[in-house]
């Protein structure tokens, strides 16, 4: 899921792997590390010279338990999803329960408790004028999902001019020929997929941050273009508040909220995409109650299953729904197969009554405050770019890329898993983390970060 540029790959690839060849049956001979090395593609990973891997054997609370022995207190809470952490006795319990009913159902002419149960945990949680549901399977097919419902959207109202989208640099929206398309061309490469990546509209990202003033000039360059082109123009998206993995960039409410004023302006529709930030990551359940916006479509995964498996869903408004349901097609041209799958939904649905049960803010505020303890003075060292924490996230940026290879050792050498990218060093370690975890997971961080001087 996340983006590197040339020069960071390269920095990546310091271990020297021989190029192999083998053919199907000398891989049973192989160790499980270079099968591994050899035959399974990882993500944003070479296959000449990959990074190194620890193999986990298990996992419960905070902790990975490695094959070797180590216990590492996972920082990265699985790429933002485990907010309850691993092995969660309620979380478990739910998809026993679930297999034991069915584990999968088409949603074609049938429903389920599971979805409809989830249905109604979602809307106990989401902005009220959100009410339509549509479940696929992983985060960037939430995001085509929205890019679809933008586009039929207008065509329904014989405006099938407005198909394109807008969105900000720096933005990280997924891995799909679609999604891809809507993430920052330079960390996504674009450059290599040639003429056939349709052709977004990008406008500078938000320079205003989120702990400093708003700069008015901000949203300059977005209402210069929509003024010329808005009639092209289906839908702007944007992640709220936290620009993740383009660039792990927290930036100033206010700005949010003008985009909202501007896409109603220009009568575009406002995608939200909270797949990182939703289900409490930044203090709030969803990241745009701190700008007080409103989408007409928004897009969820990651933590929406506490992490546990795949799900995602798009939620919209009954204005947008209706609409698209009046266009040409009379329906919404999508239906994955493993849409609304039942034991994801069971899980989906625990996950939310868990959180909904906890002291989620209180825990949220005691990890942004241990954040600030410990990552805000290394700002002081001379190879620390900038620091930033918001919520259950903590960002340390580097001046210069670090090495993933050192990483990895000084990962075992200080019981922590972190896997930054580039120049970035950051954590959002599951919202469940106790004290005595936090304190050991940051004082790695610090070491991690005085590491690289
Ligand atoms: C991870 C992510 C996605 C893509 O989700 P996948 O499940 O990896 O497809 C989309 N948008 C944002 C903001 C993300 O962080």
């Amino acid at each position: 899921m996340l983006n590197y540029t040339d020069s960071q790959i390269n920095h990546f690839q310091n271990t020297d792997f021989e190029s192999t060849d083998f053919q199907s049956n000398d891989c049973q001979n192989l160790s499980d590390q270079d099968f591994d090395r050899i035959h399974l593609w990882h993500p944003y990973t070479s296959m000449l010279k990959p990074l190194s891997t620890l193999k986990v054997k298990s996992a419960q609370g905070v902790y990975l338990h490695l094959d070797s022995g180590e216990h590492l207190i996972d920082g990265m809470s699985s790429w933002w999803c485990m907010i309850h952490g691993y092995n969660h006795p309620l979380l478990n319990q739910a998809m026993i329960e679930q297999i034991q009913q069915m584990s999968h159902v088409m949603f074609g002419g049938l429903t389920h408790q599971p979805a409809i149960d989830l249905g109604r945990a979602l809307l106990k949680t989401l902005p009220s004028h959100l009410q339509k549901i549509f479940y696929a399977d992983s985060g960037s097919v939430a995001v085509e999902v929205a890019l679809k419902m933008a586009v039929q959207y207008w065509s329904a109202q014989n405006q099938s001019q407005k198909n394109n989208i807008i969105t900000t640099r720096s933005g990280y929206h997924g891995d799909t020929w679609n999604a891809m398309s809507v993430c920052d061309p330079t960390t996504g490469m674009h450059h290599i997929f040639g003429d056939n990546l349709p052709k977004r509209i990008f406008v500078p990202a938000p320079q205003s941050r989120f702990d400093a003033k708003y700069i008015a000039s901000d949203t300059a360059e977005l209402e210069q273009v929509l003024a010329q082109q808005h009639q092209h123009i289906a839908a702007m998206i944007i992640e709220p508040i936290v620009q993740g993995a383009g660039g792990m960039r927290i930036y100033h409410p206010e700005y949010l909220h003008q985009v909202e004023k501007l896409c109603k302006k220009y009568n575009i529709l406002l995608i939200l995409d909270e797949i990182a930030t939703g289900f409490g990551r930044t203090g709030k359940m969803f990241a745009c109650e701190h700008a007080d916006v409103q989408a007409d479509i928004m897009c969820l995964g990651k933590a929406l299953t506490g992490g546990y498996m795949t799900l995602s869903a798009t939620v919209t408004t009954t204005h947008v729904a209706e609409m698209i349901s009046q266009g040409q097609a009379g329906v919404f041209m999508h239906g994955p197969t493993f849409m609304a799958n039942p034991l994801a939904c069971a899980l989906a649905r625990q996950s939310i009554e868990v959180l909904l049960a906890s002291d989620w803010q209180n825990q949220v505020q005691n990890i942004e405050k241990n954040l600030s303890d410990y990552l805000k003075p290394l700002q002081d060292l001379a190879q620390v770019a900038d620091v930033r924490v918001l919520g259950a996230i903590g960002v340390v940026e580097m001046q210069q890329a670090v090495d993933m290879q050192k990483i990895q050792a000084l990962c075992l050498q200080y019981g922590i898993w972190i896997r930054p990218f580039g120049r970035l060093v950051y954590v959002m370690p599951p919202l469940v983390i106790n004290q005595q975890e936090l304190e050991k997971l940051l004082s790695g961080v610090q070491e991690v970060v005085k590491f690289f001087v």
